[in-house]
Protein backbone atom coordinates (compact mmCIF):
# COMPACT_ATOMS: atom_id res chain seq x y z
CA UNK A 1 0.00 0.00 0.00
CA UNK A 2 1.11 3.54 -0.92
CA UNK A 3 1.60 5.83 2.29
CA UNK A 4 0.58 9.24 1.88
CA UNK A 5 1.95 10.83 5.04
CA UNK A 6 4.65 11.41 4.07
CA UNK A 7 6.36 14.11 1.62
CA UNK A 8 10.26 14.66 -0.19
CA UNK A 9 11.43 16.35 2.83
CA UNK A 10 10.76 13.12 5.26
CA UNK A 11 12.17 10.96 2.57
CA UNK A 12 15.24 12.79 2.19
CA UNK A 13 15.25 12.72 5.89
CA UNK A 14 14.96 9.23 5.56
CA UNK A 15 17.78 8.35 3.39
CA UNK A 16 19.86 10.19 5.74
CA UNK A 17 18.87 8.68 8.80
CA UNK A 18 19.40 4.98 7.55
CA UNK A 19 22.74 5.84 6.18
CA UNK A 20 23.69 7.05 10.19
CA UNK A 21 21.96 3.52 11.29
CA UNK A 22 23.86 1.89 9.04
CA UNK A 23 27.15 3.21 10.24
CA UNK A 24 26.62 4.57 13.71
CA UNK A 25 23.94 2.05 15.22
CA UNK A 26 24.29 -1.51 13.44
CA UNK A 27 28.04 -1.88 14.45
CA UNK A 28 27.92 -1.27 17.44
CA UNK A 29 24.39 -3.29 18.49
CA UNK A 30 26.17 -6.64 19.88
CA UNK A 31 28.29 -4.87 21.98
CA UNK A 32 25.38 -2.20 23.25
CA UNK A 33 23.47 -5.74 23.65
CA UNK A 34 26.55 -7.14 26.15
CA UNK A 35 27.02 -3.54 27.69
CA UNK A 36 23.30 -3.11 28.92
CA UNK A 37 23.07 0.17 26.86
CA UNK A 38 23.57 2.37 23.58
CA UNK A 39 26.99 4.30 24.07
CA UNK A 40 26.78 7.89 25.19
CA UNK A 41 28.42 9.36 22.42
CA UNK A 42 26.27 8.18 19.93
CA UNK A 43 23.51 10.42 21.46
CA UNK A 44 25.69 13.38 20.58
CA UNK A 45 26.57 11.93 16.76
CA UNK A 46 22.41 11.91 16.80
CA UNK A 47 21.96 15.06 17.79
CA UNK A 48 24.57 16.66 15.90
CA UNK A 49 23.14 15.60 12.67
CA UNK A 50 19.37 16.56 13.60
CA UNK A 51 18.16 13.31 14.47
CA UNK A 52 16.96 13.92 17.73
CA UNK A 53 13.34 16.00 18.84
CA UNK A 54 13.89 17.06 15.12
CA UNK A 55 10.24 18.55 15.38
CA UNK A 56 11.66 21.26 17.75
CA UNK A 57 11.87 24.82 16.16
CA UNK A 58 14.76 26.62 15.38
CA UNK A 59 13.97 28.90 18.28
CA UNK A 60 14.89 26.57 21.00
CA UNK A 61 17.87 25.17 18.98
CA UNK A 62 16.54 22.27 17.08
CA UNK A 63 16.45 21.21 13.80
CA UNK A 64 12.99 22.99 12.78
CA UNK A 65 11.25 19.93 11.25
CA UNK A 66 8.31 18.14 11.98
CA UNK A 67 7.08 14.80 13.76
CA UNK A 68 6.79 12.96 11.30
CA UNK A 69 10.34 13.19 11.00
CA UNK A 70 10.49 11.46 14.69
CA UNK A 71 7.99 8.75 13.34
CA UNK A 72 10.49 8.00 10.47
CA UNK A 73 13.41 7.72 12.81
CA UNK A 74 11.29 5.48 15.58
CA UNK A 75 10.69 3.41 11.89
CA UNK A 76 13.97 2.96 10.95
CA UNK A 77 15.23 1.84 14.38
CA UNK A 78 13.00 -0.71 14.22
CA UNK A 79 14.54 -1.54 10.77
CA UNK A 80 17.05 -2.50 12.04
CA UNK A 81 15.86 -4.34 14.94
CA UNK A 82 17.73 -1.62 17.15
CA UNK A 83 15.34 -1.49 20.69
CA UNK A 84 17.28 0.00 23.61
CA UNK A 85 18.33 3.52 21.84
CA UNK A 86 15.65 5.23 22.88
CA UNK A 87 15.73 8.24 20.85
CA UNK A 88 11.77 8.24 20.51
CA UNK A 89 11.37 8.34 24.36
CA UNK A 90 13.60 11.13 25.01
CA UNK A 91 12.20 13.27 21.32
CA UNK A 92 9.02 12.58 21.34
CA UNK A 93 7.99 11.25 25.05
CA UNK A 94 10.07 13.77 27.27
CA UNK A 95 11.09 16.86 25.94
CA UNK A 96 7.64 17.47 24.66
CA UNK A 97 6.63 17.98 28.24
CA UNK A 98 9.99 20.68 28.84
CA UNK A 99 8.40 22.41 25.26
CA UNK A 100 4.69 22.33 25.72
CA UNK A 101 4.66 23.22 29.73
CA UNK A 102 8.60 25.02 30.64
CA UNK A 103 8.79 28.42 31.22
CA UNK A 104 10.59 30.39 29.07
CA UNK A 105 13.78 29.84 31.00
CA UNK A 106 13.37 26.38 31.52
CA UNK A 107 13.12 26.27 27.91
CA UNK A 108 16.28 27.94 27.49
CA UNK A 109 18.26 26.30 29.77
CA UNK A 110 17.68 22.91 28.23
CA UNK A 111 15.65 22.18 25.04
CA UNK A 112 18.44 23.19 23.35
CA UNK A 113 20.82 20.78 24.59
CA UNK A 114 18.20 18.11 24.29
CA UNK A 115 17.91 18.48 20.33
CA UNK A 116 22.39 18.48 20.46
CA UNK A 117 22.76 15.25 23.23
CA UNK A 118 24.09 17.01 25.45
CA UNK A 119 20.86 15.78 27.34
CA UNK A 120 19.41 12.94 27.60
CA UNK A 121 16.27 12.77 28.92
CA UNK A 122 13.82 9.99 31.20
CA UNK A 123 10.49 10.02 32.46
CA UNK A 124 9.96 8.64 36.50
CA UNK A 125 6.16 7.75 36.94
CA UNK A 126 6.54 4.54 37.93
CA UNK A 127 7.14 2.92 41.60
CA UNK A 128 7.74 -0.57 43.12
CA UNK A 129 4.08 0.31 44.64
CA UNK A 130 2.59 1.26 41.70
CA UNK A 131 2.65 1.54 37.71
CA UNK A 132 -1.33 1.46 35.81
CA UNK A 133 -2.51 3.53 39.17
CA UNK A 134 -0.47 7.01 38.97
CA UNK A 135 -2.44 8.92 41.22
CA UNK A 136 -1.43 6.64 43.84
CA UNK A 137 2.54 7.26 43.57
CA UNK A 138 4.02 7.67 46.98
CA UNK A 139 7.27 10.05 46.11
CA UNK A 140 6.76 13.30 47.72
CA UNK A 141 8.30 16.94 47.24
CA UNK A 142 7.86 19.12 49.69
CA UNK A 143 8.10 22.67 49.60
CA UNK A 144 11.11 24.30 51.41
CA UNK A 145 11.74 27.66 50.92
CA UNK A 146 12.79 28.11 47.00
CA UNK A 147 13.20 24.56 46.83
CA UNK A 148 10.93 21.25 46.51
CA UNK A 149 12.69 18.20 49.22
CA UNK A 150 11.79 15.10 46.79
CA UNK A 151 11.62 11.28 48.44
CA UNK A 152 10.57 8.35 47.12
CA UNK A 153 11.83 5.23 44.77
CA UNK A 154 11.33 4.88 40.61
CA UNK A 155 11.62 1.72 38.96
CA UNK A 156 11.66 0.62 34.99
CA UNK A 157 12.68 3.84 34.52
CA UNK A 158 14.01 4.09 30.05
CA UNK A 159 17.20 5.61 29.52
CA UNK A 160 17.70 5.71 33.84
CA UNK A 161 21.64 5.54 33.43
CA UNK A 162 22.26 7.48 30.84
CA UNK A 163 20.02 10.25 31.53
CA UNK A 164 21.11 13.85 32.29
CA UNK A 165 17.39 15.02 32.81
CA UNK A 166 14.56 13.12 34.63
CA UNK A 167 10.95 14.22 34.36
CA UNK A 168 9.83 12.92 37.78
CA UNK A 169 6.60 12.31 38.98
CA UNK A 170 5.92 13.80 42.61
CA UNK A 171 3.05 14.53 44.92
CA UNK A 172 2.75 18.08 46.20
CA UNK A 173 -0.12 17.20 47.80
CA UNK A 174 0.00 13.93 49.73
CA UNK A 175 -4.05 13.68 50.74
CA UNK A 176 -5.69 11.02 48.76
CA UNK A 177 -8.93 13.27 48.56
CA UNK A 178 -6.75 15.03 46.08
CA UNK A 179 -5.26 12.42 44.12
CA UNK A 180 -5.19 13.44 40.81
CA UNK A 181 -4.42 17.27 41.54
CA UNK A 182 -1.98 16.34 44.46
CA UNK A 183 0.93 15.52 41.09
CA UNK A 184 3.57 18.34 39.93
CA UNK A 185 5.98 17.31 37.76
CA UNK A 186 9.75 18.21 38.38
CA UNK A 187 13.31 18.49 36.13
CA UNK A 188 15.89 16.85 37.89
CA UNK A 189 19.41 17.01 36.99
CA UNK A 190 21.34 14.13 37.50
CA UNK A 191 24.21 15.52 39.40
CA UNK A 192 21.72 16.73 41.97
CA UNK A 193 22.43 15.67 45.60
CA UNK A 194 20.50 12.99 46.57
CA UNK A 195 19.32 11.83 43.19
CA UNK A 196 20.68 8.39 42.80
CA UNK A 197 20.69 5.99 39.88
CA UNK A 198 20.47 2.57 41.00
CA UNK A 199 20.74 -0.72 39.06
CA UNK A 200 20.25 -1.21 35.62
CA UNK A 201 17.52 -3.75 35.52
CA UNK A 202 18.24 -7.43 33.89
CA UNK A 203 15.18 -7.92 31.36
CA UNK A 204 13.64 -10.28 28.71
CA UNK A 205 14.58 -7.97 26.10
CA UNK A 206 15.74 -5.19 24.94
CA UNK A 207 19.29 -5.46 25.96
CA UNK A 208 20.75 -2.13 25.22
CA UNK A 209 18.14 -0.31 27.05
CA UNK A 210 19.84 0.94 29.85
CA UNK A 211 15.93 0.42 32.36
CA UNK A 212 16.95 1.33 36.14
CA UNK A 213 16.04 1.93 39.34
CA UNK A 214 16.43 5.65 40.41
CA UNK A 215 16.14 6.93 44.09
CA UNK A 216 15.70 10.51 45.53
CA UNK A 217 16.12 10.70 49.19
CA UNK A 218 16.23 14.34 50.73
CA UNK A 219 16.74 15.52 47.09
CA UNK A 220 16.42 19.23 46.92
CA UNK A 221 14.90 20.67 43.51
CA UNK A 222 15.00 24.30 42.87
CA UNK A 223 11.10 25.27 42.60
CA UNK A 224 11.85 26.85 39.00
CA UNK A 225 12.58 23.34 37.82
CA UNK A 226 8.83 22.70 38.48
CA UNK A 227 6.85 22.24 35.51
CA UNK A 228 4.08 24.13 35.15
CA UNK A 229 2.02 25.32 38.35
CA UNK A 230 1.91 22.94 41.39
CA UNK A 231 -0.64 20.14 41.26
CA UNK A 232 -1.10 20.09 36.80
CA UNK A 233 0.69 17.28 37.12
CA UNK A 234 -1.32 14.46 36.11
CA UNK A 235 -2.98 16.69 33.97
CA UNK A 236 0.07 16.93 31.96
CA UNK A 237 0.51 13.78 31.66
CA UNK A 238 -2.60 12.27 30.56
CA UNK A 239 -2.47 15.02 27.67
CA UNK A 240 0.93 13.46 26.54
CA UNK A 241 0.57 9.82 27.05
CA UNK A 242 -1.57 10.42 23.61
CA UNK A 243 1.42 10.74 21.61
CA UNK A 244 3.83 7.94 23.69
CA UNK A 245 0.94 5.39 23.01
CA UNK A 246 1.06 6.54 19.41
CA UNK A 247 4.62 6.25 19.48
CA UNK A 248 4.98 2.26 20.82
CA UNK A 249 2.00 1.52 17.54
CA UNK A 250 4.43 3.21 15.13
CA UNK A 251 7.40 0.97 16.86
CA UNK A 252 5.15 -2.09 16.84
CA UNK A 253 3.66 -2.05 13.34
CA UNK A 254 7.57 -1.21 12.19
CA UNK A 255 8.92 -3.80 14.20
CA UNK A 256 6.32 -6.40 13.09
CA UNK A 257 6.65 -5.65 9.05
CA UNK A 258 10.63 -5.97 9.19
CA UNK A 259 9.94 -9.19 11.05
CA UNK A 260 7.94 -10.45 8.29
CA UNK A 261 9.92 -8.87 5.45
CA UNK A 262 12.78 -11.00 6.83
CA UNK A 263 11.06 -14.10 7.78
CA UNK A 264 9.08 -14.04 3.92
CA UNK A 265 13.61 -13.87 2.32
CA UNK A 266 14.03 -16.81 5.09
CA UNK A 267 11.41 -19.04 3.56
CA UNK A 268 12.16 -18.52 0.14
CA UNK A 269 15.82 -19.84 1.16
CA UNK A 270 15.52 -22.87 3.62
CA UNK A 271 14.46 -25.31 1.89
CA UNK A 272 12.65 -28.93 3.47
CA UNK A 273 11.41 -32.15 1.13
CA UNK A 274 13.36 -30.54 -1.33
CA UNK A 275 11.88 -27.62 -1.87
CA UNK A 276 11.83 -24.16 -0.03
CA UNK A 277 9.30 -24.16 2.72
CA UNK A 278 7.54 -20.88 1.10
CA UNK A 279 6.24 -23.42 -0.78
CA UNK A 280 4.19 -25.42 1.59
CA UNK A 281 1.17 -24.08 2.14
CA UNK A 282 0.52 -23.85 5.22
CA UNK A 283 3.94 -21.01 5.41
CA UNK A 284 1.69 -19.27 2.86
CA UNK A 285 -1.37 -19.35 4.39
CA UNK A 286 0.30 -18.05 7.88
CA UNK A 287 2.56 -15.35 6.04
CA UNK A 288 -0.81 -14.12 4.32
CA UNK A 289 -2.64 -13.46 7.44
CA UNK A 290 0.60 -11.88 8.84
CA UNK A 291 0.82 -9.66 5.82
CA UNK A 292 -3.00 -8.33 6.05
CA UNK A 293 -2.00 -7.95 10.24
CA UNK A 294 0.60 -5.72 8.88
CA UNK A 295 -1.48 -4.00 6.30
CA UNK A 296 -4.62 -3.24 8.33
CA UNK A 297 -2.38 -1.86 11.57
CA UNK A 298 -0.25 0.29 9.01
CA UNK A 299 -3.89 1.84 7.59
CA UNK A 300 -5.03 2.71 10.85
CA UNK A 301 -1.96 4.06 12.15
CA UNK A 302 -0.93 6.05 9.56
CA UNK A 303 -4.59 7.32 9.64
CA UNK A 304 -4.24 8.23 13.40
CA UNK A 305 -0.71 9.77 12.21
CA UNK A 306 -2.65 12.01 10.04
CA UNK A 307 -5.11 13.59 12.37
CA UNK A 308 -2.28 13.80 15.15
CA UNK A 309 -0.74 15.79 13.34
CA UNK A 310 -3.49 17.65 11.92
CA UNK A 311 -3.66 18.47 15.67
CA UNK A 312 -6.41 16.28 16.92
CA UNK A 313 -6.26 15.04 20.01
CA UNK A 314 -7.22 11.65 20.24
CA UNK A 315 -7.79 9.51 23.31
CA UNK A 316 -9.82 6.84 22.10
CA UNK A 317 -7.67 6.15 18.51
CA UNK A 318 -4.27 6.37 20.46
CA UNK A 319 -5.20 4.16 22.72
CA UNK A 320 -6.89 1.30 20.31
CA UNK A 321 -3.66 1.49 18.56
CA UNK A 322 -1.34 1.00 21.05
CA UNK A 323 -3.37 -2.11 22.38
CA UNK A 324 -3.92 -3.15 18.99
CA UNK A 325 -0.88 -3.00 17.20
CA UNK A 326 1.41 -4.32 20.00
CA UNK A 327 -1.31 -7.80 20.69
CA UNK A 328 -0.73 -7.83 16.74
CA UNK A 329 2.72 -7.44 16.16
CA UNK A 330 3.23 -10.14 19.19
CA UNK A 331 1.19 -12.35 17.15
CA UNK A 332 2.68 -11.85 13.67
CA UNK A 333 6.36 -11.97 15.19
CA UNK A 334 5.27 -15.25 16.73
CA UNK A 335 3.95 -16.93 13.65
CA UNK A 336 7.27 -15.76 12.16
CA UNK A 337 9.70 -16.89 14.37
CA UNK A 338 8.04 -20.82 14.04
CA UNK A 339 9.53 -20.93 9.76
CA UNK A 340 12.70 -20.25 11.41
CA UNK A 341 12.61 -23.67 13.11
CA UNK A 342 15.30 -23.98 16.06
CA UNK A 343 17.35 -20.71 14.21
CA UNK A 344 14.27 -19.13 15.85
CA UNK A 345 15.19 -19.76 19.15
CA UNK A 346 18.72 -18.67 19.15
CA UNK A 347 20.04 -15.07 20.49
CA UNK A 348 22.04 -14.43 17.34
CA UNK A 349 18.78 -14.17 15.65
CA UNK A 350 17.23 -10.84 14.79
CA UNK A 351 13.75 -12.64 15.29
CA UNK A 352 14.45 -13.90 18.54
CA UNK A 353 15.15 -10.90 19.83
CA UNK A 354 12.29 -8.80 18.33
CA UNK A 355 10.17 -11.55 19.71
CA UNK A 356 11.18 -10.86 23.50
CA UNK A 357 11.32 -7.20 22.53
CA UNK A 358 8.34 -7.41 21.54
CA UNK A 359 6.57 -8.53 24.79
CA UNK A 360 7.19 -5.65 26.60
CA UNK A 361 5.40 -3.14 24.44
CA UNK A 362 1.72 -5.19 25.61
CA UNK A 363 2.85 -3.76 29.16
CA UNK A 364 4.22 0.08 29.24
CA UNK A 365 3.18 2.92 28.08
CA UNK A 366 0.11 2.25 30.12
CA UNK A 367 -1.03 -1.99 29.80
CA UNK A 368 -3.24 -2.82 27.21
CA UNK A 369 -5.93 -3.61 29.88
CA UNK A 370 -5.72 -0.16 30.93
CA UNK A 371 -5.84 1.26 26.99
CA UNK A 372 -9.00 -1.26 27.01
CA UNK A 373 -10.64 0.66 30.38
CA UNK A 374 -9.93 4.05 28.63
CA UNK A 375 -11.54 3.31 25.44
CA UNK A 376 -14.46 1.81 27.52
CA UNK A 377 -14.85 5.01 29.57
CA UNK A 378 -15.02 6.77 25.71
CA UNK A 379 -17.32 4.88 24.56
CA UNK A 380 -19.18 5.68 27.31
CA UNK A 381 -19.91 1.93 29.31
C1 LIG B 1 11.12 -2.12 29.86
C2 LIG B 1 10.23 -1.14 30.58
C3 LIG B 1 10.42 0.21 30.42
C4 LIG B 1 9.63 1.13 31.12
N1 LIG B 1 9.90 2.47 31.02
C5 LIG B 1 9.27 3.34 31.86
C6 LIG B 1 9.67 4.71 31.94
O1 LIG B 1 10.57 5.16 31.22
N2 LIG B 1 9.04 5.51 32.83
C7 LIG B 1 8.05 5.06 33.64
O2 LIG B 1 7.53 5.83 34.43
N3 LIG B 1 7.64 3.77 33.58
C8 LIG B 1 8.23 2.89 32.73
N4 LIG B 1 7.85 1.58 32.69
C9 LIG B 1 6.78 1.13 33.56
C10 LIG B 1 5.50 0.72 32.86
O3 LIG B 1 4.87 1.84 32.31
C11 LIG B 1 4.65 -0.02 33.90
O4 LIG B 1 5.30 -1.27 34.16
C12 LIG B 1 3.23 -0.24 33.44
O5 LIG B 1 2.53 0.99 33.38
C13 LIG B 1 2.46 -1.19 34.37
O6 LIG B 1 2.61 -0.84 35.72
P1 LIG B 1 3.02 -1.97 36.77
O7 LIG B 1 4.23 -2.66 36.28
O8 LIG B 1 3.07 -1.35 38.11
O9 LIG B 1 1.82 -3.03 36.73
P2 LIG B 1 0.46 -2.94 37.58
O10 LIG B 1 -0.10 -1.58 37.48
O11 LIG B 1 0.73 -3.52 38.92
O12 LIG B 1 -0.46 -3.93 36.76
C14 LIG B 1 -0.40 -5.35 36.93
C15 LIG B 1 -1.49 -6.00 36.07
O13 LIG B 1 -2.78 -5.55 36.52
C16 LIG B 1 -3.50 -5.02 35.44
N5 LIG B 1 -4.36 -3.93 35.86
C17 LIG B 1 -4.01 -2.86 36.65
N6 LIG B 1 -5.06 -2.04 36.79
C18 LIG B 1 -6.09 -2.57 36.06
C19 LIG B 1 -7.43 -2.18 35.80
N7 LIG B 1 -7.94 -1.03 36.27
N8 LIG B 1 -8.19 -2.97 35.01
C20 LIG B 1 -7.69 -4.12 34.49
N9 LIG B 1 -6.41 -4.54 34.70
C21 LIG B 1 -5.63 -3.78 35.47
C22 LIG B 1 -2.44 -4.52 34.46
O14 LIG B 1 -2.96 -4.41 33.15
C23 LIG B 1 -1.38 -5.61 34.59
O15 LIG B 1 -1.72 -6.70 33.77
C24 LIG B 1 8.59 0.66 31.95
C25 LIG B 1 8.36 -0.72 32.08
C26 LIG B 1 9.17 -1.61 31.42
C27 LIG B 1 8.93 -3.08 31.63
Amino acid sequence: MDRTLFHEEHDTFRKAFRAFAEREIVPHQARWRDQGQVDRDTWRKAGAQGFLCPWLGEQHGGPGGDFLMSVVVMEELARVYESGFAMGLHSDIVVPYIESFGSDDQKRKWLAGCASGEFVTAIAMTEPGTGSDLAAIATTAVASGDDYVLNGQKTFISNGQLCDLVVVAAKTDPDPANAHKGISLFVVEAARAGFTKGKRLHKMGMASQDTSELYFEDCRVPAANRLGAEGTGFMMLMQKLQQERLCVAIGAVAGAEQVLADTIAYTKERRAFGKPISKFQNTQFKLVEALAKCEVGRAYVDKVLAEHVAGKYLVKECSIAKFWTTDMAQEVIDTCLQFFGGYGYMLEYPVTRAFMDARVQRIYAGTNEIMKVIVAKQMGL
